[in-house]
Order: C-alpha cells, then structure tokens, then sequence
C-alpha cells in the first residue's frame, strides 16, 4: 500500500503516520523528520534546511525531491510506505507522479486530515517533541508520564523552534498558499478522501484503517 497524509501542520500526520506504519509493517516517510535530523548532524543539507524550516518557510523543492527519491530507493519500500509530509507543494506532487509511474506504480489513496485553524494553533503551541525519538506529546491532550521525559525513550522534550508562535503563523498561511492546492490535485485523480483529524487519536485511527481496507 502507498498511501500519503495531506493536512495542516498540527493535523495529526506524524501520529497517524505512526499508528499506520505500525499496523501495516510498512515505512513512515516524514521529510520534516529527515530534515530535523540532517539539521542535528550538521550535515550539508542540514545547514542548506534550518534556514528555511526557522521561519516555517518551504525547503525548495528540489531539496526535499532529492531526498524523497534517495528514500524510495531503499528495499523497505518495496510493498509500500507512508508519506508524512510530503508532497507539499503541486511540483513536489508532479515530480513523486513521475517517479512513480517510471516504477510502474501509483499512489492508493491520500488522506486529508481535516482540523481547524483554532485547533490547529492549540495543538502546535502545546506540542512536544522528544529531542531524540521524534515522538510526540502534548502539553495537555497528551502528557508524557515523567514531565519533560520522553515515554518511549527517555529523551528529552523539548518545543520546536517552528511551533513558537510567530513561526507558527507563517507555517499556517505557507500551508494554504502552497499546499491546499494539493487537494485539487489529487481530487482530480480521484484518490482524495477527507478524513476528520480533530477527536480521539484512536477513533481516527480506526476510521483510517477501515478506508484502507475497503480498497
Ligand atoms: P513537518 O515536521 O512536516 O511539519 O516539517 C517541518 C518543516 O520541514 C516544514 O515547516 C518545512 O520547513 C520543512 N519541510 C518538511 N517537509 C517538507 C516538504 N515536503 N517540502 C518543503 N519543506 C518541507
């Protein structure tokens, strides 16, 4: 199964991500996490992306076109994988559709997780990231056991510098400027279907898994 997550930052993608990959046995392909990464090692992309990702702005889309093709590459792919954040923009759409079709494969269906601005805001300022798993908490929806402590691994939390407030703002507008076009896109190619991202992590969950299993 090749599936991608559509929605705002905050929508709930990384989680459900998860929750998917797990139950499927196939990978979580997030670009912020790839990001995140190369920017904590320094790399050469790394430096090229934190400028970028600091202000909430897009990485061009060659950047993160290389890094997707580079990953579809790897043998854990082969019968299928989650894209968590990618595509972002209709290019990086076109480009994935390119690639693809010279595999001969496609994409099953995307999942648009539907939250709304309100909630999204509450959900990004109370966020919190474990500095080395990844994982993910909330201030109040979802504390971690020990304050400040990863559950999973024993990292430390700490707050993205891209969920503070004004970087918060400018990720929003930058998501309906260049993202929002993508639900047209894959409307078009009639794998779009509208998920409701606000309510019970669990619920949703459930909700995803039966739209998949009614492929
Ligand atoms: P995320 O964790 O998916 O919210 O991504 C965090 C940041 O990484 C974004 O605000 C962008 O700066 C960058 N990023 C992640 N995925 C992409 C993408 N597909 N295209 C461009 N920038 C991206």
């Amino acid at each position: 199964m090749r599936l991608i997550l559509l929605g705002p930052p905050g929508g709930g993608k990384g989680t459900q991500a998860r929750l998917l990959s797990e139950k499927y046995n196939i990978p979580q392909i997030s670009t912020g996490d790839i990001l995140r990464e190369a920017v904590k090692n320094s790399t050469e992309l790394g430096r090229k992306a934190q400028e970028f990702m600091s202000q909430g702005k897009l990485v061009p889309d060659e950047v993160v076109i290389g890094i997707i093709e580079d990953r579809l590459k790897t043998s854990d792919c082969e019968h299928g994988f989650i894209l968590d954040g990618f595509p972002r923009t209709i290019r990086q759409a076109e480009a994935l559709n390119v690639k693809l079709k010279g595999l001969e494969l496609n994409i099953d269906i995307v999942l648009d997780l539907l939250v709304d601005f309100d909630e999204l805001i509450r959900r990004l300022s109370g966020r919190r990231t474990c500095e080395n798993c990844g994982n993910g908490f909330h201030v109040n929806d979802n504390p971690s056991k020990v304050d400040g402590k990863c559950d999973e691994c024993g990292g430390k939390l700490i707050q993205r510098e891209d969920d503070q407030s004004q970087t918060i703002k400018k990720r929003l507008e930058v998501y309906r400027e260049s993202t929002e076009p993508l639900k047209e896109y894959y409307k078009k190619l009639g794998i779009l279907r509208e998920q409701k991202g606000k309510g019970n992590i669990n619920d949703i969950f459930k909700s995803n898994c039966s739209i998949i299993e009614s492929l």
